[in-house]
């Protein structure tokens, strides 16, 4: 007899453990299993097992009641050895239960629980096939053509008129077969690989020929460092490795996968807009081997590769590297060190725009540095300007939101039927106050970060602290300005647009497009196509194709993701403003123009000239100032519960339990505050902070808390560690 232990499918702290289960037959680790629970039918998942001879002494020893699985549903491990170890690096690194972890390794159709059972998984085609020996008796003359056809080999049948194919099956003609249907494909796209220039090969043989883990390229863009990825995936792959690239979106990194594509044959695309079949069919391929290279978005990070010797990824200063929408909330380039921890293997983070992290981390030696600092091509940098709103002669009558230069830029470039990007960075429903004759944001006395307005209690809030403050009306510095609330989002600007150029032809890129699937290609083709002069959208615009009519970019309001609630904002406004005044003139001058009222900005100053280094030594010395990453790490606690007063009491509770156990010298504990949306799925939120230096000091309280509070019923506890955004 075997003993089994299990882990099953409920995402719950409390039973984040193994159970012991039966069976007479040897099967699989890691594969999944149906058992009941608690006289319920769930799915298990194998994590260990043992040969067992006397079950009733072993039930006796480990004081449980015999339970036997009911049947085995995988007939081979779904992950290894390996991505099992990973999994509970993850799972204790980022305090989550162990089988969520193993959720996300795995497509849908193959997650350990009852409903991805009944998820599709291999797809069929019909194809309709000439049976051998018929002849075109009987068959009238558009049949006949039919028949002809199939003579040549089977065709789809949702290619073919279906009263014909009817007709063929009644004559015994023809026959239907069922072919698994290979869903993915990629178009081509002829590239021929460039002698690297020199700055390009010093990078190339630096990496090869150096034994550090972990390498930050930062190479402006144009300046060739996909050029390095192909060439380095390249001497990976002929050492029998393998590489994973990582990209922060599909359809914006469009030309990158069709580079890989033409220069290596087998390539594997994974990434959150394919079915559940079509992620089915690539990691079984992966697994599989049929695939060397793969290109994906954050949980690419679990493919099933385990030979790997490079992990690409591409702008790694990009948000969507970290899950913040689900457990577990990890970050993609954290468990790339993790995979490659101990073994052989390395890792090359690549930004025009580092993060601060790490490029904090390539100025201490902990990232090897490899730096690019001329374009490849001689791309002519736009002209920028910047336009001060509080300056009266800018005041465009019957616009509030495009001033007179935009206009008039817009109207030019329009004239010389050349094309125009507008951004319009509008990320939450983030809206500051500021100051309408200084400019001023209202900010947090303690962080220094935008207060946030909030209408139902009239307030400004900090989402850092929990520091709240009356509305005022006038500025507390220059006492002369009258404050404003601010907020205004992408089709609000496509209205105006549509109003001051009635005969342009307008398209918008935001989340809402994006959402539909190819959303974001098609609209980018269309727009690259000549099919609109004016594209309007968030962050998308930024990236990704590159345009040659477009010889006009527009930032309309900069100070919106300036006065993001995040002690990133700066971090995250410089790349932002940087990437998308590089979308102007590629091939001949373009112009940008940055709409502000704060014209005096350091960061629109550093990224009007596209000057990283001192944006990196300004940001530095804010984050140290208040202690935070990259001078500390940070842990979010997150408190929910349909009573507010619960999720209050409990957050102080626990905040000051936390007190007396934490050394005070190397913890902070901020908050609880409250976060932006305070009421979420009917429940009530505060947010814990913890700063700390060391991981020890803090985490053995953190598991604990997690353990305690998943047997609480009415409130819910939820750890993100390294979070990206504090609101
Ligand atoms: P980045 O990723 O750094 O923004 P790319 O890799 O897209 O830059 O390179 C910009 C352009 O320069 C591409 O069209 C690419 O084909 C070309 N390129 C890259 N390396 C070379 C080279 N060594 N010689 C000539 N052209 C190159
Ligand atoms: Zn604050």
């Amino acid at each position: 007899m075997k003993a089994y232990s299990v882990i099953i499918e409920h995402i719950v702290s409390s039973l984040n453990r193994p159970f012991f289960y039966f069976h007479e037959d040897d099967f699989p680790l890691y594969s999944r299993v149906n058992i009941t629970f608690n006289n319920q039918d769930i799915v298990g998942f194998i994590i260990d097992k043992e040969e067992v001879d006397d079950i009733e002494s072993f039930q006796n020893q480990k004081g449980i009641k015999i339970s036997y699985i009911n049947s085995l549903i995988d007939q081979e491990p779904l992950i290894s050895e390996e991505k099992f170890c990973l999994a509970k690096r993850i799972a204790s690194y980022y305090f989550v239960p162990l089988i969520a972890v193993i959720f996300s390794m795995l497509p849908p159709s193959l997650k350990p629980s009852k409903t991805a059972l009944s998820k599709a998984k291999i797809s069929y085609e019909t194809y309709v096939e000439a049976l051998p020996g018929a002849t075109y008796d009987d068959l009238t003359t558009r049949q006949a053509e039919v028949f002809y056809k199939l003579s040549q080999g089977p065709v789809l049948k949702k290619d073919l008129t279906r009263s014909i194919v009817t007709k063929l099956l009644a004559l015994n003609k023809v026959r239907l077969v069922n072919k698994e249907k290979n869903r993915f494909h990629l178009e081509k796209e002829e590239y021929v690989l460039h002698k690297l220039n020199e700055e390009q090969q010093k990078a190339y043989d630096e990496f090869i020929s150096t034994s550090d883990k972990v390498y930050l390229l930062q190479g402006v863009t144009g300046s060739g460092k996909t050029e390095i990825y192909l060439y380095l995936s390249q001497y990976y792959l002929s050492k029998g490795k393998q590489v994973l690239v990582l990209v922060p979106e599909i359809a914006l990194s469009y030309q990158m996968v069709a580079r890989f594509h033409s220069v290596f044959n087998k390539v594997g695309v994974l990434h959150s807009s394919l079915s559940d079949g079509e992620r089915y069919d690539v990691y079984r391929d992966i697994k599989k081997g049929k695939y060397d290279i793969v290109i994906g978005t954050r949980s690419a990070i679990f493919a099933p590769l385990d030979n790997l010797g490079l992990i690409i990824i591409d702008e790694e200063h990009s948000q969507t590297y970290k899950q913040e929408d689900s457990l577990p909330y990890y970050d993609s380039r954290k468990v790339a060190q993790m995979i490659l921890e101990n073994k052989e293997g390395k890792i090359l983070l690549s930004s025009a725009t580092p993060s601060l992290d790490s490029r904090a981390r390539a100025l201490k030696n902990i990232y090897h540095h490899l730096i690019l600092k001329k374009r490849v091509k001689d791309i002519i940098l736009p002209k920028v300007e910047i336009v001060d709103l509080l300056d009266y002669h800018n005041i465009n009558k019957e616009s509030i939101i495009i001033s007179l230069p935009l206009r008039k830029e817009i109207e030019a470039t329009l004239n010389n039927n050349e094309q125009v990007i507008l951004l319009v960075n509008r990320r939450g429903f983030a809206s500051s106050v500021s100051c309408s004759k200084c400019g001023e944001i209202i900010k947090c006395p303690d962080c220094q970060i935008a207060l946030t307005y909030h209408q139902e209690t009239n307030s400004l809030m900090c989402h850092h602290c929990g520091y709240v403050q009356e509305m005022i009306s006038v500025c507390p510095v220059c006492h002369r300005g009258k404050l404003y609330k601010r907020g205004f989002g992408t089709e609000r600007v496509q209205n105006e647009i549509k109003k001051l150029f009635p005969s342009s032809k307008i398209l918008r890129l935001d989340s809402d497009v994006s959402k539909s699937k190819g959303g974001i290609e098609s609209t980018l083709n269309k727009f690259k196509n000549h099919e609109a002069d004016i594209l309007i959208g968030t962050q998308l615009v930024s990236k990704g194709h590159d345009f040659p009519l477009v010889s006009l970019v527009g930032v309309v309001l900069a100070d919106i993701s300036l006065s993001l609630p995040s002690f990133k904002a700066n971090e995250m406004t410089f790349s932002l403003l940087t990437q998308t005044i590089g979308r102007a003139g590629r091939d001949k001058e373009g112009k940008a123009i940055i709409q502000t009222y704060l014209k005096d900005n350091k960061i629109i100053h550093f990224a009007k000239d596209q000057d990283y280094e001192s944006f990196f030594i300004y940001e530095m010395k804010q984050r140290h100032l208040l202690n935070n990453p990259p001078y500390s790490n940070l842990i979010s606690l997150l408190f929910s519960s349909s009573s507010e007063e619960k999720a209050e009491e409990t957050a102080n509770r626990v905040k000051n339990d936390l007190l007396t156990k934490v050394p005070l010298d190397r913890v902070t504990i901020l908050g609880p505050s409250k976060l932006f949306i305070n009421k979420f799925l009917n429940n009530y939120r505060r947010r814990l902070l913890i700063q700390y230096k060391d991981r020890k000091d803090i985490e053995p309280y953190i598991e604990s808390l997690v353990r305690s509070f998943s047997l609480i019923r009415d409130i819910k506890l939820i750890v993100d560690v390294d979070p990206t955004s504090d609101y």
